[in-house]
């Protein structure tokens, strides 16, 4: 089996194992099935992420990139259009490490909003619903992403880094286990970090964003920094309960891989679910 294939199998035994024991012995649902619900779906769904959803957003970025440059009047040329990407401005001027600190922040300011857009904007929204719409929550359901959303939220992140010409090559070292804390978020634990709960994303902060119960909707919004909930009025965490019902409200997502994937295009889906307006809690 060719190299580039084998790693995905192994990253899926691996994990498999890991928060097999993980979910087993500290789980949020006790009792949750392994084998639940649309979890064929989720294993197709592993393998879309490194064969096509990835290539396809590097592909979309790079368009996009050569754009800006061109616009930004950068001249026609490969080389005229690397040169303006590679041109030194006050930001990459900086240290590294705090190069690395202001992007990553950066980043996660625009992965918020825009997450908020793919929740508000209806056409954005049959996109990112396909993420929301595991109601058995676990890790594997992380990988629940349709290209589309993952290509459109780093083309909204990439703006912001291309225009200030920030060097990311210090941040990609991090990508790996920026991947697996992402998977680790959805895993059916009720960690919620403590008083680290404002600070940095648990599994109990983003398990809240995927409720369907009415108190969690629309909460959440952040990858990493719960903060940034905190300071947009859209934090939700008590620390008496965990959600314990997942999926999407008033529209039936299809189980199936093709189902998923043609989802928003079909026509007339059921409306979305009333948005949740309430204050945020940062007290509880
Ligand atoms: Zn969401």
């Amino acid at each position: 089996m060719a190299a580039f294939l084998l790693a995905p199998v192994i990253g899926l035994l691996l994990l498999g194992v890991v928060f097999g024991i993980v979910e087993r012995f500290w789980p949020a649902i006790p009792g949750q099935r392994r084998r639940r619900r649309g979890w064929r779906t989720d294993i197709a769904w592993w393998f879309v992420q490194p064969f096509v959803a990835n290539p396809l957003t590097a592909g979309m970025v790079i368009v996009m990139a050569v754009v800006i440059a061109l616009l930004a009047g950068s001249g026609p040329g490969s080389e005229n259009i690397r040169a303006w990407l590679d041109r030194e401005t006050l930001v990459n001027r900086q240290p590294p490490a705090l190069q690395a600190i202001e992007a990553l922040v950066l980043l996660e300011l625009v992965a918020y909003w825009s997450h908020r857009a793919f929740h508000r904007l209806g056409m954005l929204w049959k996109f990112h619903a396909i993420h929301h719409s595991s109601e058995e929550l676990d890790w594997l359901s992380s990988v629940r992403v349709h290209p589309l959303n993952e290509a459109g939220q780093r083309m909204a992140q990439a703006v912001p880094v291309i225009l200030l010409g920030f060097d990311l090559s210090y941040l990609a070292i991090f990508v790996p286990a920026l991947t697996f804390y992402a998977i680790m978020l959805h895993s059916n634990v009720p960690w919620g970090f403590g008083p680290l709960r404002y600070v940095v994303a648990s599994p109990c902060y983003h398990r809240w964003h995927h409720t369907s119960e009415q108190e969690g909707l629309d909460k959440n919004f952040a990858g990493l920094f719960p903060w940034l909930d905190v300071l947009f009025g859209t934090f939700y965490m008590p620390r008496d309960r965990q959600p314990a019902q997942f999926g999407v409200r008033g529209e039936v997502v299809p189980e199936s891989f093709w189902g998923q994937v043609l989802y928003p295009w079909r026509r007339a889906p059921a409306a979305r679910p009333p948005v949740h307006s309430g204050a945020s809690q940062p007290a509880d």
